[in-house]
């Protein structure tokens, strides 16, 4: 892993990519639609604000597929990074900075002045109503935009990559889990007066699961509270263990987690502006680890405190539970998590912050069987791979040298493999055995150019 002074080798700066004319209806459906949800976020009148409320989502929806459609389904399907650096929507431009202004200012608001929503909140009452048999909230407008956005954004990636069935099974799969588990299923429990549970988060991502109160408060709740209770234990405990050995954290990263699923969706056209530079790698490992660390600390302290053998432990776990649930739950995962997309790539919280991604990854890097492994001798160092690594993994130096790529960020989203126009690399959940070992082919000391 190497910093990489310069981006790029072209000796002039190319031009911008200009939109297609075709793209350009679609896109101004989406255009429309931001703003008759900006009137229905101003209008008092919950008749009329539910009616743009509803529009803007249609406009929305049509209007991102419709663009879809034309940018991934009309063109020869395959790997394209269709401009993705020339583009001031992907590479950084104004219109990079604008989203990730309106995204990290609709979290600020969500979080700390949801008043400000009220209006848009009022109007997906008789939704919510109809789901959970209760008015709406600022969580269930945010839950309703969170599943909107990956399942119009998954029909995108349904159709940019048509041709790989890794990705179309991976993408219709996070589409199911957030639509059914962290959506419709949450909503039902509260429709039958259960407690509303997200039976597709577990701690320590979704960290007060195994706290002593929430275990006391669900336990309360008859059968169904017991076994969720004991379905978090076990998921948490031992399932990931299991999983995690067979198949690296991918199956949680790639295929389950809502934050996931929406990096791999929404986030889908920013992953090539994750920093591959050492500094970024160190700050990743600074980070991750001590926030994995406090959320262990915690939950321990507070299973003392909760025992009586320590009096008094209240002081310290309170202010704790507030500072992390205050930076870490919401300023990080959120504000920062997803409205830094535009700017830091779509795995910013994944990669810098999330728990559950910490304790998967140190399964991954020394518990389990999966790797990718690599053919150096087909290496042609264009350097497509670690362009399209969410993580920020340097996959082509990996390549290069015909070594397995054995990392504790790596998701296993297998865009590196898919990137290649080699086939140099290989998701793989082989044996163990020999899981570090270079190419068997041609290793890249032996190889001479000169
Ligand atoms: S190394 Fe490959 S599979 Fe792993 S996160 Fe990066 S692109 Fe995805
Ligand atoms: S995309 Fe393939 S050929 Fe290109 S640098 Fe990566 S491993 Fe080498």
């Amino acid at each position: 892993m190497y910093d990489l002074p310069t981006p790029s080798f072209a000796l002039a700066q190319p031009p911008p990519a200009a939109v297609p004319a075709g793209e350009k209806l679609p896109l101004a459906a989406v255009a429309l639609g931001l703003l008759a949800l900006l009137a229905a976020v101003a209008d008092a009148d919950a008749g009329r604000a539910r009616l743009s409320l509803y529009l803007a989502l249609a406009l929305v929806s049509a209007g991102a597929l419709g663009w879809a459609w034309l940018a991934f389904g009309q063109r020869p399907a395959g790997w394209h990074p269709h401009d993705l650096w020339r583009r001031a929507s992907t590479a950084r431009g104004a219109v990079a900075w604008a989203t990730g202004v309106a995204l990290t200012g609709f979290y600020v608001v969500l979080y700390w002045f949801p008043w400000l929503l009220e209006n848009l909140i009022r109007a997906l009452d008789p939704f919510s109503q109809a789901l959970r048999h209760k008015a709406a909230d600022q969580w269930f407008l945010y839950g309703t935009f969170y599943t909107l956005a990956v399942l119009v954004m998954g029909g995108r990636g349904l159709w940019k990559y048509r041709f790989a069935r890794y990705h179309l099974a991976r993408t219709a799969s996070v589409m199911f889990f957030q639509l059914g588990f962290g959506f419709l299923l949450p909503g039902l429990l509260l429709a039958l007066q259960q407690p509303e549970y997200y039976f597709s988060y577990f701690w320590p991502l979704k960290y007060d699961y195994l706290f002593p109160g929430t275990v006391a408060q669900l336990l309360q709740g008859g059968g169904l509270g017991v076994f969720m209770v004991f379905w978090g234990v076990v998921m948490s405990l031992v399932a990931t263990p299991i999983l995690t050995y067979f198949f690296g954290k991918r199956w949680y990263c790639a295929w389950v987690c809502g934050c996931g699923g929406l990096a791999e969706t929404a986030g889908d056209a920013y992953r090539h502006l994750s920093d591959k530079s050492r500094q970024a790698w160190r700050w990743e490992v600074r980070l991750i680890y001590p926030i994995l660390g406090l959320i262990v600390l915690l939950t321990a302290l507070l299973w003392l405190g909760a025992s009586g053998m320590v009096p008094a432990l209240g002081v310290v776990t309170g202010p704790l539970g507030q500072f992390y649930g205050f930076a870490i739950g919401s300023v990080f995962s959120g504000v920062i998590g997803v409205g830094f997309y535009p700017l830091m790539g779509s795995r910013v919280w994944c990669r810098f912050g999330c728990p559950m991604a910490a304790y998967l990854g140190l399964l991954q890097k020394h518990f389990s069987r999966f790797r990718i492994s690599t053919n150096g001798g087909q290496c042609i160092s264009c350097g497509n791979c670690s362009n399209a690594c969410e993580m920020g993994i340097d996959v082509k130096q990996y390549a290069q040298r015909g070594e397995s790529i054995v990392r504790a960020a790596c998701v296993g989203c297998g865009l590196c493999a898919t990137a290649c126009p080699r086939g140099v690399l290989n998701l793989e959940n082989g044996p163990r055995e020999g899981r570090l070992a270079g190419s068997a082919f041609i290793h890249a000391d032996s190889l001479r150019i000169l």
